[in-house]
Formats: C-alpha cells, sequence, structure tokens
C-alpha cells in the first residue's frame, strides 16, 4: 500500500461545504485502498485575519505569542476535517505540529525544520486511520510552539512525504501550476510537467503556487510533487528533476509580481566600497534586496537602483536616506507602484533573442522598463505598477503560450 501525503491549501478548506468536500475526496482515496495522511491549512483567510487581529491587539507581538495565534488556525482546521472524515465512516485522527513530531529551531514566525519525527503519523496509519496534520507548524528545541511562516503547509506536506516514503500531492484551487496566472490570463495553460530548477525560478519571480520552500525541500530531498485541484480529479502538474521535454518551448512561464517597490539613489559617488557600504548596512537591517541595477558613471557620480517586498518601504526609505547622507549622495526616490514581469524557461539558455523578443514585444505596446535582470534560465523586468497584468498578457502571447480559443 502506498503512502500519499495529501495537503489541501486555505481557499479548499474555506466553508463547512467544501470541508466535506475535501473529506470525501479523501474518502474515495481511501477507498482505493492508499495510506492516507493529510496536511491542512488554516480556513480561507484566516492566517490574514489573525495577524490582523494580532495588530490590532498589540504594538510588540512577541514571536512567541504571535506562532501560539497563528497556528491555531490549522489546529481548527484539522479537527473539522476530521469530523467530516468521521461522518463518511473514515476514522481518522488529528494531530498537531508537535504532536506529528515536526521538531524545529527557535525563530518564531518562520521556524526551519530540523527533523521529522513521524512514529504517531507512520502508527495511524498503519492502524488504518487517517493521520490529519496542521500545516505550517512545528515545537522547537525550547517547547515552544512554532510557525514554519507563510505558505508553510506545503513544506510540512513535502517533509512528511519525504519522512515517510510516500507520494506528495498538493491540493489548490486551480488544477495546477500554469504558464501564468490562470486569474489574470483566462488563457493560460496547465503545465504537465516542470523542473525543480524552472519551478524554483518561477516561485523566485512570483509565483505562489507551490510555496518555494517547499519545491527547495523537494528538490534537495528528490520528492516529487503533483499539484491539481482539490475539486476535480484531473491530472495536474508534476515538479520533478527532469527538464521540460517539450524543446520548442523556450519559455515554459511567465510571472507577474506587484508585491515589490524600488528605491533609487542618484548622485552616488563612484569609488570602490560605496555599493558594499549601502548594501551591508541594507543587510544588517533585515531588508531583503532583490534587484540592483547601477549606471555608468559620469563626472565621478552615477546611481542605483533596488527593488525590496513593498511592505518595508517606509522604513527603507528612511534608512537609505542615512546611508545616502553618509555617502555624499544627491538624492533618494522611491516608488511602490512598480511590477516585476518574469519570464522562465530552460530553454533560453541554448536559443539567443529571448531577451529582443520581450523587449520588443514591450515597446510595441508602449510599455515602458524600468529595470532588466536575468539568470540563465529567466528575464525579469521592472514596469510601472498598473502595467503588470497587461505585459504579462503581451509576453504570454508573444512566445506562444496561450492555450487555443475555444
Ligand atoms: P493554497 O491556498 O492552495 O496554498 P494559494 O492561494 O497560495 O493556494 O495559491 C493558489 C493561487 O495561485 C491560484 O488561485 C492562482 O490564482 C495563483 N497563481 C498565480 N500564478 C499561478 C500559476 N502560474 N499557476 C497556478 N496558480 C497560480
Ligand atoms: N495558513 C498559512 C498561510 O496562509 C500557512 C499555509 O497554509 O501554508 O500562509
Ligand atoms: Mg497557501
Amino acid at each position: 500500500m502506498a503512502v500519499v501525503v495529501q495537503k489541501f491549501g486555505g481557499t479548499s478548506v474555506a466553508d463547512p461545504e467544501r470541508i466535506r468536500e475535501v473529506a470525501d475526496h479523501i474518502a474515495r482515496t481511501v477507498r482505493r485502498g492508499d495510506q492516507v495522511v493529510v496536511v491542512v491549512s488554516a480556513m480561507g483567510k484566516e492566517t490574514d485575519e489573525l495577524l490582523h487581529l494580532a495588530s490590532q491587539v498589540s504594538k510588540t507581538r512577541p514571536g512567541r505569542e504571535m506562532d501560539m495565534l497563528i497556528t491555531a488556525g490549522e489546529r481548527k482546521a484539522t479537527a473539522l476535517l476530521c469530523m467530516a472524515l468521521h461522518d463518511l465512516g473514515i476514522p481518522a485522527d488529528s494531530f498537531t505540529g508537535s504532536q506529528a513530531g515536526f521538531i524545529t529551531d527557535t525563530t518564531h514566525m518562520n521556524a526551519k525544520i530540523l527533523e521529522v519525527r513521524a512514529d504517531r503519523v507512520r502508527a495511524a496509519v498503519e492502524a488504518g486511520r487517517v493521520a490529519v496534520v496542521g500545516g505550517a507548524q512545528g515545537v522547537s528545541t525550547d517547547h515552544d510552539v512554532t510557525f514554519l511562516g507563510r505558505g508553510g503547509s506545503d513544506t510540512t506536506a513535502v517533509a512528511l512525504a519525504e519522512a515517510l516514503g510516500g507520494v506528495c500531492e498538493l491540493y489548490t484551487d486551480v488544477s495546477g501550476v500554469f504558464t501564468t496566472d490562470p486569474r489574470v490570463v483566462p488563457l493560460a495553460r496547465r503545465m504537465s510537467r516542470i523542473s525543480f530548477d524552472e519551478m524554483l525560478e518561477m516561485c523566485a519571480a512570483g509565483c505562489p503556487k507551490p510555496a518555494m520552500r517547499a519545491v527547495e525541500f523537494a528538490r534537495t530531498h528528490g520528492v516529487d510533487l503533483h499539484v491539481r485541484s482539490a475539486f476535480t480529479w484531473e491530472p495536474g502538474t508534476w515538479i520533478t528533476k527532469k527538464e521540460s521535454d517539450m524543446e520548442d518551448a523556450i519559455v515554459s512561464g511567465v510571472v507577474g509580481d506587484d508585491s515589490e517597490a524600488k528605491i533609487t539613489i542618484t548622485g552616488v559617488p563612484d569609488r570602490p566600497g560605496v555599493a558594499a557600504q549601502v548594501f551591508r548596512q541594507l543587510a544588517d537591517r533585515g531588508v531583503n534586496v532583490d534587484m540592483i541595477v547601477q549606471n555608468v558613471s559620469e563626472q565621478g557620480r552615477t546611481d542605483i537602483s533596488f527593488t525590496l517586498p513593498a511592505d518595508g518601504l517606509d522604513e527603507t526609505e528612511a534608512a537609505t536616506r542615512e546611508l545616502a547622507l553618509e555617502v555624499g549622495a544627491d538624492e533618494v526616490t522611491a516608488d511602490g507602484s512598480i511590477a516585476k514581469v518574469s519570464l522562465v524557461g530552460a530553454g533560453m539558455k541554448s536559443n539567443p533573442g529571448v531577451a529582443a523578443t520581450v523587449f520588443e514585444t514591450l515597446a510595441a505596446n508602449d510599455i515602458n522598463i524600468e529595470m532588466i535582470s536575468t539568470s540563465a534560465i529567466r528575464i525579469s523586468v521592472v514596469v510601472a505598477g498598473d502595467e503588470c497584468d497587461r505585459a504579462v498578457a503581451v509576453l504570454h502571447t508573444a512566445f506562444g503560450l496561450d492555450a487555443a480559443r475555444s
């Protein structure tokens, strides 16, 4: 009998009816003869709501208490799903992350898994019961409840699949990984397969599904992932080691991300050590800098622009103003309404002209490019925030990714 780890995201268990539908899906898998371990997220937008609640109650929000609060969302979902399974005659037990043996470090709000002692989960499935585990949580080496971070339930599922030697299925509200967000571009196509490397580039470019840490874990431990719909039985997308065998597909996917902001420092003295000083101090403040562009200097001065998550913009802008004074730069400007649009594809490695086609397509559609960065299998451009969806759609068409219109 194969062990199947099935993870259901927040939208899949958003209300009582969906919880019963998910229970029905699990029951069918059990009746097919598989041993099923389930990982579940908090219902709907509950994690966001709990975060908001905390911000209304407290200014300090200690990490230990935040983790206790947030993990309550997943805990509720496990109990409700078990109740729905019992109604269908399927014996099932709920487990917190701690009960399921997830030992983590002590970093609250973003704990790392150190070990999975899956004995209780294994014993439950061997006794013919479904184990329903709360996602994104564990217990720290200090015996405190920990939260693995946003999107952490995907990581819980992959780690359990690896610990139990099982298959990992990530169920969500769309039927797989698409060539771009199907909610933005209705002509997006579901990919039947994508390699870990390409998926990681898509995650880094801002694709929300699956969570990047889960894909990294899966790649490191060789766990194949199957992303599929919680409400249909159609096959979804396999994420595996093997690169796509569609040799003619130079670009596999297009990702739009409007969650970043841009800061520009103008008139930066062009001498060794200035960039080091600026970015060291930003790093020490925990600023997660993404793209960096420095212009050719003119009369000993240059401009440096960088992107960062938009939710830290105000603080980082203030810190950058202080830094600009320190290094003798002229001015700091910030733009919170930018978008990063990225094309990802292993075929780019051996095909020249991808960048040129990107720039020509955007130019033909009158979309201005503010920044450019590339890796071996990705090209990203920064455009105005309100051009994001249009830029994604025209590039999706230009690279032949649109599904045939029905
Ligand atoms: P879950 O709650 O199941 O963890 P998320 O809400 O985190 O799922 O992510 C699923 C959403 O990701 C989908 O509803 C879809 O709109 C969005 N999405 C964005 N880009 C893609 C893509 N390339 N393929 C599939 N889904 C995508
Ligand atoms: N519920 C958490 C979140 O929304 C964890 C998860 O579901 O992955 O980020
Ligand atoms: Mg999610």
